[in-house]
């Protein structure tokens, strides 16, 4: 843990192990703080922030800056620690760190830009002139899916805005943000500027983010069910609060489509990180029309990726987190199969060799997927693409937002007319047409309905650590 400008112990009966999902083997034995070292944390991150808040947003973007230079020059040793714990091929991980650098560098500007205005009045003396202003102590809980940038998505803009911050990572990646907090250690921030408390117990810690008086805002990415329950703890308090939760992103193939087209974007974003993406496309429809070359073209890409170890050359696919991750990916597909749905490729665990060690699903195409099937409900957060044939363009936009969930949704059409009147009628966040990344540090990252609240990323993240204030002066 990293607390006050210190790397802090546990008594080592209150160690928790960190895993390889690739392997199942023990990586390291880590502290597990708690509610005490929250406490520790908050105490530290409210006496640093007077000072830091003093601070100018040049002096903020210097440190900022200095911690991007850094990330990028460890973007390989960070990337191989990310992929020991959470997974993912190390290539992928060379990706994520560049990504959740490019928020410190985008932050480390826009901390610039945070204007204020200058409002007429009615009356003839009076001006009203309006400031934004960094909220104070910010508490931030981050999931394993996306350890770093994850990270960095709320770091950024919170202490380009003046704010400090505790951090508590995922209970499974807590060795890349302690990586990230040595980058930040030697970009130099003052002490108690930022602090990292790691646990295997979130409850607690939990408890005392959303409890403790001097923290002033709360920021969560994760699952639906846990932000919706700390956010309404927060709420209670009347903490600020910003949360990035799940998805069903529908991936939407209209009969215009080019099917082959549409088919290796889907096969390239649907199976990012095994599938263990907020944005990944859970109900793929595709016109009936272009139904058989769409999934000649996926079937074909998918049964030719190679599952395995990350740090291995020529892995295209990694682990799922852990058996339980494993568990409801099978669950789904078995459900899904009672119920009508046809195995393209893939179906089931993967156990031969080294294989059988860690937590592998085959990666899987399921075709005729309905309405009653869990898996056109529930976010699966697995290597499954499951395929809902429809007949009507016209039918798919209430298909589509037939969910709670409203983070990211994509579209694959050639009729402008068509794809912008989808664009304007589908009730999420982040939208791709013909595009499957559709996020970057410079653009509004966030959900609607039971995704979230709040954006990260863009002009807009940085509001997300400010209060308002007005000055009515009279002259
Ligand atoms: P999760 O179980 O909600 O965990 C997320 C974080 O919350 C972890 O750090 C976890 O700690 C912590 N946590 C769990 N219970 C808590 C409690 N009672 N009090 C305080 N903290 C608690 O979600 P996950 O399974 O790790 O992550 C996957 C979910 O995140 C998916 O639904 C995915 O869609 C969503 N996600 C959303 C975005 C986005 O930007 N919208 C991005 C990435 C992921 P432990 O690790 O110790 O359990």
């Amino acid at each position: 843990m990293y607390i006050n400008g210190n790397w802090a112990s546990a008594p080592a009966e209150s160690e928790f192990e960190v895993l390889n999902p690739a392997t199942g083997g023990v990586i390291k034995s880590l502290p597990d703080g708690g509610a005490e070292a929250a406490r520790s944390a908050i105490a530290a991150a409210a006496e640093a922030f007077p000072a830091w808040r003093a601070t100018t947003p040049y002096q903020r973007a210097e440190f900022l800056m200095r911690a991007h230079t850094l990330m990028l020059e460890r973007q390989e040793e960070l990337a191989r620690v990310l992929t020991e714990e959470q997974g993912k091929p190390l290539r992928a991980a060379m990706t994520e760190v560049k990504y959740a650098s490019d928020f410190l560098a985008w932050f480390a500007e826009e901390g610039k830009r945070v204007y204020g205005e200058i409002i007429p009045s009615a009356r003839a003396d009076q001006r009203f002139y309006v400031l934004h202003q960094p909220v104070g102590v910010v508490a931030a809980i981050t999931p394993w899916n996306y350890p770093i940038s994850m990270i960095t998505r709320k770091l950024g803009p919170a202490l380009a805005a003046g704010c400090t911050v505790v951090l508590k990572p995922a209970e499974a990646t807590p060795l890349t943000a302690i990586e990230t907090f040595k980058v930040f250690e030697d970009a130099g921030f003052p002490p108690g500027v930022v602090n990292l408390v790691t646990t295997a117990e979130p409850g607690p810690v939990g408890e005392e983010f959303t409890a403790n008086p001097s923290v002033a805002k709360l920021t969560f990415t994760g699952s639906t069910a846990v932000g919706k329950m700390l956010a309404g703890k927060a709420a209670g308090n009347m903490k600020r609060v910003s949360c990035e939760l799940g998805g069903h992103a529908p991936f939407i193939v209209l009969a215009d489509a080019d099917p082959v087209h549409a088919a290796k974007g889907l096969q390239l974003v649907k199976f990012l990180n095994t599938g263990q993406a907020c944005i990944s496309p859970n109900r793929i429809f595709v016109h009936r029309d272009i139904l058989d070359s769409f999934l000649e073209t996926l079937t074909g890409r998918v049964a030719a990726m190679k599952a395995g170890n990350g740090m291995e050359q020529g892995i295209t696919i990694g682990p799922l987190v852990n058996d339980a991750a494993v568990a409801k990916v099978e669950n789904q597909v078995r459900d899904a199969v009672a119920k009508g749905a046809k195995v393209m490729c893939g179906g089931e665990r993967l156990t031969d060799g080294a294989l059988g060690q860690g937590h592998f699903f085959a990666p899987t195409v399921l075709n005729n997927v309905s309405p009653e099937m869990l898996i056109y409900r529930e976010e699966t957060f697995g290597p499954v693409a499951a395929v809902v044939p429809f007949d009507n363009d016209d039918d798919v936009l209430a298909m589509a937002n037939d969910t709670n969930y409203g983070l990211a949704a994509y579209i694959y059409s050639q009729n402008l007319t068509k794809a912008m009147r989808l664009f304007e009628g589908l009730e999420f966040g982040i939208i791709g047409v013909n595009d499957i990344n559709p996020a970057s540090a410079a653009a509004p990252f966030g959900g609607m309905k039971d995704s979230g609240l709040g954006r990260e990323g863009s002009r807009e993240g940085i509001h997300e650590y400010l209060e308002t204030k007005v000055g009515g002066f009279s002259i």
